[in-house]
């Protein structure tokens, strides 16, 4: 009989792992509680892959030899409990998908910088012209990256949600850029649970293999002197505005990245690639033409000398002391924050906002924490719900050499769809505005 395979959750994973599953001859079943994208739901029929969306069947689920289940639905889900009970080995997709990727792996991990740090890996060892796979969390799923495609380099974004779903998966290099606290209610809020998911990405790990992680990470370090490895650590350390590598140097005003969380970034991503054997000439090469995701401290346009930039993606207060660390000049910056407050404690920016912004602009439904914490800070304050007259009102407030920074320390679910739809928005607005000034 076939090994029956179930998926829990039809999103991207789920769809990736299903049409590999079949592929590779497997008994497969799709159960999702929710509905399923239409174009997830075309590729399951045009497989003939059995599904089921807005429910999970007992009887269609419990009878798997193995559940690959998407990392976004909790281990206290009743079917996740329930197939526990039964004894059935629950897995993720990338745990499922890799022993049919053949090529080395670049694992990267931490609470915050991963997909800036996959997608500039990915850019180094592709622009130096390696058959090389982006996946993970983001672009496409590893699972249905391996159904008929080999790659040499695999760079894949892993959630600490994914890591736990992974029993032998081996990274050949596996990155840890930070440690902070987040999503704890995954893990019992004890930290150490969580550092522990992070740390058993690199359970397999063998000789070859090379650890890089960011020795200015307080508890990332205390973890790394309590352990013993039997692979290269490599420790990375932001000194300034240099990076240094064992045979050169780059100052980081020869990258597209700016702000000293990108150092970290960039170093490890640098480190990767030097270890995939790609030269300085060509890291150096492709350091220049690297373009990050949007919504991460993105220059979406310049009017009359001033810089508009979208960092959406800064949804806590944690992102904007990195939005606002990433610029120096004092008194320069119009910053736009608001939205849905998550508890923000804005004393840990106060400094840095009495330095560098002489304008603040709520953009949100509620901005009374805002404006009453800042005003004894801020020169000027200014409030709006509409992005178009937002726009206005920063370029009316800026002078030549200022930047507008949209990095809004708060969710965007008052006013917006999601991030994304608040810095599409926004970038929509800057260019309105800059056809309209004839630029
Ligand atoms: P992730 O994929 O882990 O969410 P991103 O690369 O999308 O990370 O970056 C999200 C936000 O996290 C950035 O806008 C920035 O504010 C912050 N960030 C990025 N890199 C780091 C880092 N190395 N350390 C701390 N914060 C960072």
């Amino acid at each position: 009989m076939k090994e029956r395979i179930v998926i829990l959750g039809g999103g991207e994973s789920g769809t990736g792992a299903a049409l590999l599953a079949k592929a590779k001859g497997f008994d497969v079943f799709v159960s999702d509680q929710a509905n399923l994208k239409d174009k997830y739901r075309q590729e399951l029929v045009a497989a003939n892959i059995p599904f089921e969306e807005g429910k999970h069947t007992p009887e269609q689920i419990l009878n798997a030899n193995v559940i690959v289940k998407s990392p976004g639905i909790p281990p206290k889900a009743e079917i996740v409990k329930a197939a526990k009970v039964k004894g059935i080995k629950i897995i993720d997709e990338l745990e499922f998908a890799y022993p049919y990727a053949k090529g080395k792996i670049i694992a990267i991990t931490g609470t915050n910088g991963k997909t800036t740090t996959t997608l500039l890996t990915y850019h180094l060892l592709k622009s130096a012209g390696k058959k090389v796979c982006l996946a993970g969390n983001v672009g496409q799923s590893l699972a249905r990256q391996v159904i008929d495609t080999t790659f040499d380099w695999y760079v894949i974004e892993i959630s600490s949600y994914q890591i736990d779903g992974t029993v032998n998966f081996k990274p050949d290099v596996a990155v840890l850029l930070n440690i902070t606290p987040d999503h704890l209610d995954r893990y019992e809020y004890k930290m150490e649970n969580y550092i522990d998911s992070k740390f058993s990405l690199l359970q397999n790990m063998t000789e070859d293999g090379v650890f890089v992680f960011c020795a200015d990470d307080e508890v990332t370090n205390k973890e790394v002197s309590k352990r013993s490895f039997k692979f290269r650590l490599i420790p990375v350390k932001n000194i300034g505005t240099r990076m240094d590598f064992p045979s050169f140097s780059v100052p980081q005003s020869d990258t597209t990245l700016k702000g000293p969380h990108n150092i970290i970034n960039t170093m490890s991503a640098v480190n990767a690639a030097l270890f995939a054997g790609v030269s300085e000439s060509d890291i150096r090469a492709a350091l220049k033409t690297f373009k990050n995701a949007p919504h991460r401290l993105e220059s979406v346009g310049v009017i009359n000398g001033v810089e508009f930039v979208n960092d959406s993606k800064a949804t806590n207060v944690d992102s904007v002391i990195y939005g606002l660390g990433s610029y120096t000049k004092p008194n320069s910056l119009v910053w736009i924050a608001g939205g849905i407050d998550k508890g923000n404690d804005y004393n840990l920016i106060k400094d840095q906002v009495k330095e560098k912004v002489h304008t603040l602009i709520c953009l949100g439904k509620d901005n009374i924490k805002l404006t009453e914490f800042f005003s004894p800070i801020v020169k000027e304050i200014k409030q709006t719900q509409s992005v178009k007259e937002l726009v206005r009102m920063a370029l009316e407030s800026a002078k030549n050499g200022d930047v507008v920074l949209l990095s809004p320390a708060c969710a965007s679910f008052d006013l917006f769809k999601n991030y994304e739809d608040r810095g599409d928005q926004f970038r929509a607005a800057v260019l309105e505005l800059k056809k309209e000034a004839g630029q």
